[in-house]
């Protein structure tokens, strides 16, 4: 489904990927892991299109979304293609209300309103206020139901659980253990390395840059020194 090569992107001079390559099948749950700064939000705003607004730009590689190929297209067309983001920083509309946010992306699909409101029952009870007036927690639930009602084949998350108090991260990773059941494809950044290892098919290490090694959960809970050496855990 998703197919990257290569992969390098650059903010003015200073290369921030040589070379990240990797792919995700639908269906399937894939982690990007690495430390900080090693390239893991780079590699999602590449594959969104979002390099070009924070002063970056892709300099090598393909990313391919089925058949299309994603290098050069808007962030518009893109999301079209059917990938939705759950942006670093939640990224809510502050001034519209729960549900004009929800409405503000949708496309027709399994994801409407009333589902996504099934899902966080919490959004149907703040369904009126503003963005702005939301915890947290709920300001996340919202950025997840507003992705969700693109329908997306491919949902990413940046870091969808940073911050947030234990309850609301459980129940997060409760929603996203849902959808990977219901085989929605996922990738995401997440640093609570216990709940990606139960949640994801596979793991993409990225260090400075560049994919250094690749598998699934079983492989890296064999692997100390793996983690060691790339996520000093
Ligand atoms: P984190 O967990 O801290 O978000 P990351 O793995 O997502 O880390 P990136 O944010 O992709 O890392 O950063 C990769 C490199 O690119 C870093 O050296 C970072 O300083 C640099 N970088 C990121 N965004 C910009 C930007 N807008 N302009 C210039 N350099 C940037």
């Amino acid at each position: 489904m998703l197919h990257i090569e290569g992969l390098a992107a650059a903010y003015g001079q200073s290369q921030a990927l040589t070379d990240v390559t990797f792919g995700l099948e639908a269906g399937e749950v894939v982690t990007l892991l690495g430390r900080n700064g090693m390239g893991k939000t780079t590699t999602i705003r590449a594959i969104m299109g979002l390099l070009g607004s924070v002063g970056g730009r892709v300099t090598a590689g393909s990313l391919r979304f089925g058949e299309t190929a994603l290098i050069g297209l808007a962030p518009h067309v893109i999301a079209r293609q059917g990938i939705g983001l759950v942006p670093e920083g939640r990224q809510i509309f502050p001034t519209l209300s729960v549900e004009e946010n929800l409405v503000a992306t949708a496309r027709p699909g399994r994801w409407n309103l009333e589902a996504v409101y099934a899902l966080f029952p919490r959004l149907r009870e703040r369904s009126g206020n503003a963005g702005r007036n939301l915890s947290g927690g709920e300001q996340q639930m919202l950025a997840i139901g507003r992705a969700l009602m693109t329908n997306p084949r491919l949902l990413i998350l940046d870091e969808a659980t940073e911050g947030l108090a234990p309850l609301v991260r459980a129940e997060i990773w409760s929603v996203l253990g849902r959808l990977k059941a219901e085989g929605q494809a996922i990738l995401l950044i997440d640093k609570n390395l216990s709940a990606v290892m139960q949640l994801a098919n596979r793991h993409v290490i990225i260090e400075r840059g560049r994919t250094v090694w690749t598998g699934d959960s079983a492989a890296l809970a064999a692997a100390p020194e793996l983690r060691e050496q790339y996520l000093h855990i």
